[in-house]
């Protein structure tokens, strides 16, 4: 049997849940005070996922950058791959919240969207 210690990131309570495994299965859950930890941790030593939020450039905007956030979950390992992208892309004003600013980013299939206006000057 396999164990596996993780803080729960669900809320600031920050539970510390205790994951059993057996054969790369999950077979128990510990120390989660709600059922979101649960299916947290389930899904963290399976398939970790996670949002990712940065800022991408602005050209001819009021602001120089605009924050974004991916639109989706991506899996975990592909963060750096994703930041790259993120960094490398460059948006003209004006930008919208929810415009798509990177489509697929690093071949996740998921795209980066605007999560605030920027206007064009
Ligand atoms: S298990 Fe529930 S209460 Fe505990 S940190 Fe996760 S979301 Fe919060």
């Amino acid at each position: 049997m396999e164990k596996r210690e993780l803080t729960c990131i669900g809320c600031p309570m920050g539970c510390q849940l205790t994951v059993t495994m057996e054969n790369g299965e999950v077979t128990g859950v510990t120390g989660n005070t709600c059922m979101k930890g649960d299916i947290y941790a389930r899904k963290e030593v399976v398939n970790p996922t996670r949002i990712v939020t940065s800022t991408v450039k602005i050209t001819d905007g009021d602001k120089e950058r605009v924050s974004v956030k991916t639109a989706s979950d991506i899996p975990k390992d592909k963060i750096f791959d994703v930041m790259k992208d993120i960094d490398a892309a460059t948006a003209k004003a004006p930008v919208y919240i929810g415009d798509v600013l990177i489509e697929n980013v690093a071949g996740t299939g998921v795209s980066v969207i605007a999560t605030r206006e920027i206007a064009k000057v």
